[in-house]
């Protein structure tokens, strides 16, 4: 789990959409994140002359937080000192808006390539705990319609039965007491998915 250094609440997304290098991406601003290297391996892609490496220009200590190791980031110059971006002195990796990837290129010189990418929200996962929920309603309602089946029949052996071989007397009540549990248990039994 890596979070955007922008949007507190947003997780970015691994995608190799750009040339086959696993990059992180945020579904939210749509800023893309390299890990050390991962910047020149992409711009290697365009035809041009792409540096070694990035040395931010002027840079200043009041960047975003890296996404990757926490630490905070340098804010300065990326090829251009007008070109303000953010890089991690630590772990050398860059964060990019989006149309910055673009800018790069251009200041570079490069052509060709894919400039920007954009992610999907990975689907949240909460379909498991209402399932749950729904099946202890299931097995409750179950257990309910056998409660009411058993009511049931006990109180028709109890009315059948001849007088005096049963201790017990016939509850009307509970009869339908019993017979409401059965119906109303067994139908939710059916109808709860
Ligand atoms: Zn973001
Ligand atoms: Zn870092």
């Amino acid at each position: 789990m890596t979070t955007c250094p922008k949007c507190d609440s947003e997780t970015l997304v691994k995608t190799e959409a750009l040339g086959n290098i696993p990059l992180d991406v945020c579904p939210g601003c749509h800023g893309i994140w390299f890990d050390k290297g991962e910047l020149e391996a992409l711009l290697k892609q365009s035809q041009g002359e792409v540096p070694a490496g990035f040395e931010l220009l002027s840079p200043k200590p009041e960047g975003l937080p890296c996404p990757r190791c926490k630490s905070r980031m340098s804010r300065g110059g990326l090829v251009n000192p007008m070109l303000l971006v953010d890089k991690c002195e630590s772990c050398g990796g860059v964060w990019l808006d989006p149309r910055e990837l673009a800018l790069v290129k251009k200041l570079l010189g490069l052509t060709g390539g894919a400039e920007s990418v954009e992610v999907e929200r990975p689907a949240p996962a909460p379909a498991a705990p209402p399932e749950k929920k729904n099946r202890f309603l299931k097995y409750t309602l179950a257990l309910a319609a056998l409660i009411g089946l058993a009511m049931v029949s006990y109180e028709l052996y109890v009315y059948f039965s001849p007088e005096g071989s049963v201790t017990g007397h016939f509850s009307a009540g509970a009869a339908s007491f019993g017979f409401l549990m059965l119906v109303g248990g067994g139908i939710g039994t059916i109808k709860v998915k």
